[in-house]
């Protein structure tokens, strides 16, 4: 009997212009960070944001980092930051010399709960990143009443969530400003990749501005400013571009394997399925399931996929857990507890075919026994 292939928890999809483009980079040797495809993939990405600009960087936290520096966030600063998300998000506030303050999350999405904002901000405050955590986006309005009333920033972390939408508008295109990554698991991708989405004409020029090392773009190799070198290749924004030009396919084959693991596990007793609020268009970057009364703890169902070649991922630990943030522990955080323990993603990317998607929820099924 031969094993079957291994099912991954991601892969990319590289269905379009991709390798044309990158071919065209080779020709012409215009591989490093000046070439078309850049101010392309940029302003493409800023229509898909309905927003006036977008600044390409090397990767997503480069582009995290970047936005908070453009903001003004330094030392005694402080960013209110959910504890269930991706570690950059709460390390991009360190860079600065802020510390980030943990903020529980909302049961149904796994979002930043705007309810419990207010007691958290101080006059050290500075900024609010909501994370649009696997493709759901935050709840928005609250938050930016909040920020309104308090005087503070608003920097989504969109990372997960290219296409999302909040009340039928873009996530990223809703605070201050928006943060993606183009890794290879995410919705979209160039390899290593970031953007940075705004509104503000200021607030573009700052993150220009700092991405290029601090040059003056009026008077070359003059430095006014400590900047960093952020800048995405003309390579990576030709697959940028082509991965962009399909995006209405990549979102469309994300939410046909969402919808093809609710019918099989509708009826799966021992498991929670994902939830969307009615405002919300989910893109699914995860397809995310919590254990419920279930005999197996989430490592053993783990584990049990693992041995049948199907890989999934924990939901991430909540960083107040993690050794460098243990110290930001304000409170118990009971939500993102729970939800990390029991949550598991599933393998989701364009190439899942329904034979896939049978052969992992009948894994799924037999591994939680
Ligand atoms: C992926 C991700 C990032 C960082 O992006 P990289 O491109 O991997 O640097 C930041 N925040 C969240 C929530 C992410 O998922």
């Amino acid at each position: 009997m031969s094993a079957k292939p291994k099912i991954p928890v991601a892969a990319p999809s590289l269905i379009g212009r991709e390798a044309e483009y990158v071919q065209e980079c080779l020709e012409t040797t215009w591989i490093s960070s000046s070439g078309r495809f850049i101010g392309a993939f940029e302003e493409a990405f800023a229509s898909l944001c309905n927003v006036k600009h977008a600044v390409a960087c090397n990767n997503g936290t480069t582009a995290l980092h970047l936005a908070l520096v453009a903001l003004g966030i330094g030392p005694g600063d402080e960013v209110i930051v959910p504890t269930l998300t991706y570690i950059a998000s709460a390390n991009t506030v360190t860079y600065c010399g802020a510390t980030p303050v943990f903020i529980d999350c909302d049961e149904a999405t796994f979002n930043l709960d705007p309810a419990e904002l207010e007691a958290l901000i101080t006059p050290r405050t500075r900024a609010i990143m909501p994370v649009h955590l696997y493709g759901h986006p935050a709840d928005m309005d609250p938050i930016l009443e909040i920020a309104g009333r308090h005087g503070l920033a608003v920097v989504e972390d969109a990372a997960e969530a290219v296409g999302a939408r909040y009340k039928g508008r873009p996530a990223g295109g809703l605070g201050d400003c928006g943060v993606f990554s183009f890794f290879g698991n995410k919705i979209i991708t160039t390899g290593e990749g970031g953007m940075v989405t705004t509104d503000d004409d200021a607030l573009a020029a700052r993150l220009r501005l700092y991405r290029s090392q601090g040059m003056d773009p009026e008077r070359r190799y003059w430095f006014p400013v400590v900047g960093y070198n952020y800048r995405m290749t003309n390579i990576a924004a030709a697959i940028g571009l082509g991965q962009l030009e399909r995006i209405e396919d990549h979102l469309a084959a994300r939410r046909r394997i969402a919808e093809g693991y609710d019918r099989r596990l509708r009826n799966a007793r021992s498991l929670s399925l994902p939830k969307t609020e009615p405002w919300a268009e989910h893109v699914y970057w995860m397809y995310t399931v919590l254990l419920q009364g279930a005999t197996r703890s989430r490592d053993e169902v783990m584990t049990r996929l693992e041995a049948e070649g199907i890989e999934t991922r924990p939901v991430f630990y909540p960083l107040h857990t993690l050794p460098p943030y243990q110290a930001q522990a304000l409170k118990p955080y009971p939500r993102a507890l729970s939800i990390a323990e029991r949550g598991l993603n599933l393998p989701t990317y364009a190439a899942l075919g329904d034979d896939d998607l049978d052969r992992i929820v009948e894994a799924l099924m037999l591994a939680l026994d």
